[in-house]
């Protein structure tokens, strides 16, 4: 009736996603704790474990975090970004070296290059959120972790039967 750990055998699962929403928790208990204890004068102590913990959270919310999308307003503002400082440079270089008249044909030649390339980008990330996303984060919706081990298991089907009660057992 109940799915066994490959890893372990245990049989009790944590769903994926309360996992992370506790990490995210006890993270800003920590950083709250950080405080206290610089105050209370065991600096060197309190820093140093809460940092350790720190990093240990970071590992795993890592490894078990939800799938994200990529931001088109990032990789726009990036890109004009980048645009602007490459055109900077390169005005300043022929500012120095005085490479010839045709400058600005260049200028724009390699502007319409790097549009090109924001374009593409662009549309990586549109297949990014709209076919691999959704996909993942169903998968990661899906995902249990061995109580016992941390071994992450996925279920075929939202609607295995087999799901749900581990869902419910996990949260009485
Ligand atoms: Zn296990």
């Amino acid at each position: 009736m109940n799915i066994e750990c490959p890893q372990c055998g245990s049989t009790e699962f944590k769903k994926l996603s309360l996992v992370y929403a506790e990490g995210l928790s006890d993270l800003n208990a920590c950083s709250r704790g950080w405080g206290l204890l610089v105050g209370g004068g065991g600096a060197d102590l309190g820093f140093g474990k809460v940092r350790t913990k720190g990093q240990i959270q970071t590992k795993l919310s890592q490894k078990i975090s939800p799938p994200r999308k990529w931001s088109y307003w990032k990789i726009l503002v990036g890109g004009l970004i980048g645009m602007l400082v490459l055109e900077f440079i390169l005005g300043y270089v022929d500012t120095f070296l005085r490479t010839g008249g045709n400058f600005n044909q260049q200028l724009a030649r390699f502007g319409y290059a790097w549009l090109g390339i924001v374009a593409v980008i662009l549309c990586l990330a549109a297949r990014h959120n709209l076919g691999l996303y959704p996909r993942r984060y169903r998968m990661w919706n899906r995902s249990f972790m061995c109580r016992s081990c941390g071994h992450i298991v996925q279920l075929n089907r939202s609607s295995d039967p087999r799901g749900q009660a581990l869902v419910r057992e996990v949260r009485s």
